[in-house]
């Protein structure tokens, strides 16, 4: 089985989310972990994943998203979301945007500061946005100690020194289908270890595209593990018992939510499901 740590399908409806997780699950891809981008999709990301046992959610708010500051009653609401079921098993998307039009900088700090403490303080793995910013973001989780957590560089695109800062900290290095397609990422891609390879899809709704098929999905985490797989010229079988091990081990305690529900969802399948 596949896990796709990235993903936001808190915009779908539920009964496209039904058919996303069908469609990943006849990939191999079996466990998909959504994030949220403000307080209401987490909400909303939290709530399907009580829907699907196959889907598991993080809280957090997007540093894109940071148009206010953030006050004690966002943590408050996050931190009750996070608690409210076994089935949120990280914080995200939560980081720092430094791309022109972005939110004001020094509230971007702020955010990402308190939601790491938050994150810290529910023992909750942080899967971290970076956009033009890897060397900040990289130096605020050191100062804010987010390795006592760890977890994944998501949508990673960057050189092989930013990997190797991200690894030396405790954090996973999350790869999605710009896999397929950046050179550069390719090479970075094939020097890095397997142990440190998570897999994601990143996935949200692409109305640009015009073709609905042609919308990244969870299911393409198989592409891209096939893609990692002809890279470290492995058989693919090994880059899936490998980087959901890694899953595994991010995880930690909260790994014993994805086991516990991906195994009751064949049980529950013929009847469940909107
Ligand atoms: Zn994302």
């Amino acid at each position: 089985m596949l896990v796709d740590c990235h993903a936001h399908l808190d915009p779908f409806s539920d009964g496209d989310v039904s058919q996303i997780l069908d469609r990943a699950h006849a990939a191999g891809v079996g466990a998909v972990i959504s994030a949220g981008t403000t307080v209401e999709s987490s909400a909303r990301s939290v709530e399907l994943s009580a829907r699907f046992p196959a889907l598991f959610s993080g809280v957090g708010i997007h540093p894109m998203d940071i148009r206010e500051p953030f006050d004690d009653s966002a943590a408050e609401r996050l931190r009750s979301l996070a608690t409210s079921t076994a089935k949120v098993v990280v914080f995200s998307e939560i980081g720092l945007d430094f791309m022109e039009g972005a939110p004001d900088r020094a509230v971007q700090y702020d955010a990402f500061r308190q939601q790491i403490r938050l994150a810290r303080d529910l023992k909750l793995p942080i899967v971290f946005h970076s956009r033009e910013s890897h060397d900040e973001v990289i130096r605020v989780l050191r100062e804010e100690r987010a390795y006592e957590v760890g977890g994944a560089m998501h949508y990673f695109q960057a050189d092989a020194p930013t990997a190797r800062k991200a690894i030396d900290l405790g954090f996973y290095i999350s790869l999605a289908r710009p896999l397929l397609r950046l050179p550069h990422l390719q090479e970075v891609a094939a020097g890095l270890p397997l142990e440190s390879i998570v897999l994601e899809s990143d996935a949200a709704p692409q109305p640009f595209k015009s073709k609905r098929e042609s919308w990244t999905e969870p299911r393409h985490v198989k592409t891209v593990a096939v893609k990692l797989a002809e890279l470290h010229a492995r058989p693919v079988e090994e880059i899936v018992e490998v980087t959901t091990a890694n899953v595994r081990a991010l995880l930690g305690e909260r790994w014993e939510a994805v086991e516990t529900y991906v195994s009751s969802r064949s049980a529950t399948r013929a009847d469940s499901g909107p």
